[in-house]
């Protein structure tokens, strides 16, 4: 078996493992309810992928967790149709 001929001090091992490290996940909005999502997956929150559903989530679900998740889905939906572009004019006026 091979032995280690010398110890290799803390700073040593610490640089050699600078680079292991966990990475974030790059996720993205879903444009539907807003989760966070892997790219290139469907959202799993509300079933949708490019703008159309692909899966019915609250198929499944029990009665009072589908109102709930109705609830998110619509409510950020809400959400999104307040805001408004900014305008010169609308600047302006304040
Ligand atoms: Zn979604």
């Amino acid at each position: 078996m091979a032995v280690p001929k010398q110890r290799h001090t803390k700073s040593r091992r610490n640089k050699r493992r600078m680079h292991i490290f966990a990475k974030r996940p790059a996720l993205i909005k879903c444009p539907k309810c807003g989760k966070f999502v892997l790219p290139h997956v469907i959202c799993w929150n509300c079933g949708h992928y490019k703008g159309r559903e692909v899966v019915n989530v609250l198929e499944k679900l029990e009665k009072k967790e589908r109102k709930a998740r109705e609830k998110e889905i619509k409510g950020s939906e809400a959400e999104k149709k307040e805001k408004k572009p900014l305008t010169w004019e609308g600047l302006s006026q304040k």
